[in-house]
């Protein structure tokens, strides 16, 4: 891989006996990265490791050519080059949304006033909040805080824009152009982001990376991850014998992930979500033995 924008060589952490993430080898460059792994997995956990919001057990991290585990100087550089949204964020409610980007825009070192506030309207309109921009967040509804608190990741020119559950709170008009936005941003930096939606992995990601109990599953393209599933998936009148999965849908037929198949019944096409559900289950087996 041409460009390093972020590294992490051997970086594990515990929280007391709990490891949240085995030591981990992982190097990224521009495009969008999905973190799959169900709840618990280590994903937040990573993605705070590397906005440096915590130190890793062991391990190191590099963020746009500078030691994020370094000394204090090192660790402000590497901060710099990156943008974190957080699961949560807590947002001072008297504070207005123009307030309260303004505000985060000072902390990241904007002097410029004119050019600061161009920016705070810039983020606003990229998260279609232009409208409540003398609003207390107070008077926000959650999804409208929830964009207010991504707004402050889009702000500047981060190499690594790094975001826990982003969609999280988005009708699906919002979340189509979240992925518009994050696409630009991608053809020069790293997106890191953590999702349950399956949707959102097909539809952006150059590369998913699953994560199940603080390890690495699958890293790879989308296509090299639907491609675990092709010939598992069945359509019929009953359920494969054994399945993973089966439910019936719309037109009422009987839709199968594994197991074996009933007879009359045909293969169907794997979508993300069949392949997760198969590295989940191997993941699954595989702590069983
Ligand atoms: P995910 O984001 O995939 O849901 P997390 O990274 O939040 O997973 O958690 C990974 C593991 O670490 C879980 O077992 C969780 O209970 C544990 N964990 C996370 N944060 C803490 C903490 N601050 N103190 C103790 N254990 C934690």
């Amino acid at each position: 891989m041409s460009v390093q924008i972020a590294v992490l060589d051997g970086v594990a952490k515990s929280y007391g006996g709990t490891e949240a993430l085995h030591p981990t080898d992982l190097v990224f460059g521009p495009g969008v990265i999905g973190l799959l792994g169900p709840n618990g997995a280590g994903k937040s956990t990573m993605l705070r490791l590397l906005a440096t919001a915590m130190p890793p057990t062991a391990g190191r991290i590099v963020v746009g050519g500078h030691l994020a585990t370094g000394g204090i100087a090192d660790r402000t550089a590497a901060r710099r080059r990156l943008s974190y949204l957080p699961q949560e964020v807590g947002i001072p409610r008297r504070m207005t949304s123009f307030g309260f980007l303004d505000y985060i825009a000072v902390l990241k070192e904007w002097k410029d006033r004119e050019a600061r506030h161009r920016e705070v309207l810039r983020v606003l309109g990229l998260v279609n909040l232009e409208e409540s921009r003398t609003k207390r967040v107070s008077a926000l509804s959650g999804g409208q805080r929830r964009r207010l608190a991504l707004a402050q990741a889009l702000m500047g020119d981060p190499d690594l824009v790094i975001l826990d559950e982003p969609t999280t709170g988005l009708d699906p008009e919002q979340r189509a152009s979240l992925r518009g936005i994050l696409s630009l941003y991608a053809t020069r930096g790293s997106v890191l982001l953590s999702t349950h939606q399956t949707e959102d992995v097909s539809a952006l990601c150059d590369r998913v990376i699953i994560l199940d109990a603080g390890r690495i599953r699958f890293d790879g393209t989308v296509p090299e991850l639907v491609g675990l599933a092709e010939g598992q998936v069945w359509v019929g009148a009953e359920s494969n014998t054994g399945a993973l999965s089966s439910w019936r849908t719309g037109n009422g037929e009987v839709r199968s992930l594994g197991g074996a198949p009933a007879a009359g019944s045909r293969r169907a096409d794997p979508a993300v979500e069949d392949a997760y559900l198969l590295v989940r289950s191997d993941a699954k087996i595989g702590e069983a033995r």
